[in-house]
């Protein structure tokens, strides 16, 4: 079981190694997932120790495709893992968010029929994972991360959440938005995100899509982009980020979609126990996560009288 003493890991198949590259005090609030697009763990953890001419890059922990954790950094010392990077009124997230580096070889391409690393290594085809992104893109080949590596991120997310009382977890995409892609969609972060913080909390609240097509965004106000296809009735949401019009939200499913609608066209579901209300794991990534507990019920009562709304009118 991993713990932290004096802003360090301990626990099995955890190990540190100083990186020099770091800057001043860090009072962490966020934790950031990343993949290192790298061959390998010691070869990013290597990377991620050097000096370079080029610009110096760092991390707190490197995550290996098989559990094994190097801490590269105190959690209380900034690491550089964000570069520009924004989030929630936070400019430069290097200053306020715990960077997490997970092995994995990122986006690949196709080379006739094998699918190939950026570094010109081909990916196992049980490795390959097809999907768009959430920032859209069309489906493309992305390596996936292994059953260790999910289920000790998911430890890893909660510990840290617990133990700094940290706001949220994000990934790299969240905050640098058109310049980063990582962890990309081969990575369950909604659902790692909504247990992390589903830490002893009572609800995870769940909304319905009560209007004949609901457009979700990229960020709170019809101004901004779609980020899919308008959810249809019935559609069901984890409710990540209430704010006073709009919502972010996490859309249950088969995909990481996740977006901003507004509260004009959403009803509220009974509230449920933490863990259950993350969106459900594929059959690979099930097996790493607690069972999620009995729903406390299974009406759609709504706490609030649904409002008729014309489809128009719901593309907010
Ligand atoms: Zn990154």
């Amino acid at each position: 079981m991993l713990g932290i003493q004096n802003h360090r890991l301990t626990g099995p198949d955890v190990s540190f190694r100083q990186t020099p590259n770091v800057g001043g005090a860090l009072k962490p609030r966020f934790v950031l997932l990343h993949y290192t697009a790298g061959r390998n763990l010691e070869s990013s953890v290597e990377s991620l120790c050097t000096k370079k001419p080029q610009g110096n890059a760092s991390a707190h922990l490197v995550l290996g495709r098989d559990g094994r954790i190097v801490q590269l950094a105190a959690f209380n010392a900034v690491t550089w893992h964000a570069g520009a990077s924004q989030w929630g009124g936070f400019d430069g997230l290097n200053h306020h968010a715990i960077g997490i580096e997970m092995d994995n070889a990122g986006l690949l391409h196709l080379e006739g029929e094998r699918y190939v690393s950026w570094f010109g290594k081909t990916c196992p085809a049980d490795e390959v994972h097809v999907a768009e992104h959430r920032h859209g893109g069309g489906p493309r080949p992305w390596h996936g991360f292994t059953e260790a590596q999910i289920g000790r991120a998911l430890e890893l997310c909660e510990l840290l959440v617990a133990h700094y009382g940290l706001e949220d977890v994000l990934g790299h995409e969240d905050v640098a938005r058109g310049r980063k892609v990582d962890p990309g969609p081969a990575f369950p972060l909604a659902a790692v995100r909504s247990r992390a913080l589903g830490r002893g909390a009572d609800v995870m609240p769940r909304l319905l899509v009560n209007a004949s097509s609901l457009n979700i965004r990229s960020g709170p106000g019809a101004e901004h982009p779609k980020v899919a296809p308008a959810l249809r009735r019935g559609a069901e949401l984890v409710l990540l980020e209430p704010r006073d019009r709009w919502s972010r939200v996490a859309v249950v499913g088969a995909t990481d979609l996740e977006g901003w609608v507004c509260n004009d066209f959403v009803v509220r579901l009974p509230a449920t126990r933490a863990g259950a209300g993350a969106p459900p794991l594929s059959r690979s990534q099930r097996a790493l996560v607690p069972a999620p507990r009995q729903r406390a019920a299974t009406t759609t009562a709504t706490l609030r009288p649904a409002r008729k709304s014309t489809a128009k009118e719901a593309r907010a």
